[in-house]
């Protein structure tokens, strides 16, 4: 019988926490099917993946938390499923048990991915939004170190962060520069307006000439 209790089944093998995660449900749901009769089928369920992430957390407080005078100092406890919890501030609030009770969580390469993780979920979110996002459910031992390595190894935020490139404008276009003369661009109407008064005089000619005529 595997000991699942104590194995280091939260290995760091896989590139992100998700699936770390997914490979850990299936061994619990294959270890599940040859010890029972009843045997899960088909996709893993939402309480799977839970029982998995908890025994993963309760793998890496085994290993992270031995000394009794750090976890007192803390205000540990063990909730009814073994998991070590800090006693916060918060206790008489009416904030949800995960805050007022946050899981104690080691620094290590499982949280880094954790953290990297949750920072892709807030859409690349600066430290403060992220460490308040880490805090609703969990309490990380060097959050902010961590949160600061997870944004600074981050290839995405890097690049729109990187600083822009001055570009020089491009030329306008040489009739938009050019001044041009007034009578250059009038040439046209002083035209017309010669044609009219040649025009006119005509007119003031043939009205004279039938004026003396009667
Ligand atoms: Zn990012």
């Amino acid at each position: 019988m595997v000991n699942i209790q104590t194995a280091d089944i939260m290995s760091d093998y896989f590139s992100t926490y998700s699936r770390n995660l997914r490979v850990v449900a299936w061994i619990l749901r294959f270890i599940h099917n040859i010890s029972n009769v009843n045997k899960l089928r088909g996709n893993l369920f939402y309480e799977e993946f839970k029982k998995a992430e908890n025994l993963g957390f309760k793998s890496m407080q085994l290993r992270s938390f031995q000394d009794e005078k750090f976890l007192a100092k803390m205000q540990a406890f063990k909730d009814e499923e073994g998991l070590l919890r800090i006693r916060t501030k918060l206790v008489d609030s009416d904030e949800k048990e995960d805050f007022k009770f946050p899981v104690l969580l080691p620094a290590n390469d499982v949280v880094v991915k954790l953290i990297r993780e949750e920072h892709k979920k807030a859409m690349h979110a600066g430290s403060y939004i992220l460490l308040a996002r880490l805090k609703e459910n969990f309490w990380i031992i060097k959050a902010k170190k961590l949160v600061k390595q997870v944004l600074n190894e981050c290839v995405t935020c890097k690049r729109y962060k990187a600083k822009h490139v001055e570009v020089p404008f491009a030329p306008l276009p040489r009739e938009n520069v050019t001044q041009t003369k007034i009578f250059e661009k009038d040439h046209i109407t002083s035209h017309i307006r010669g044609q009219l008064s040649e025009n006119v005089a005509d007119i003031k000619s043939l009205h004279s000439s039938c004026t003396k005529k009667s």
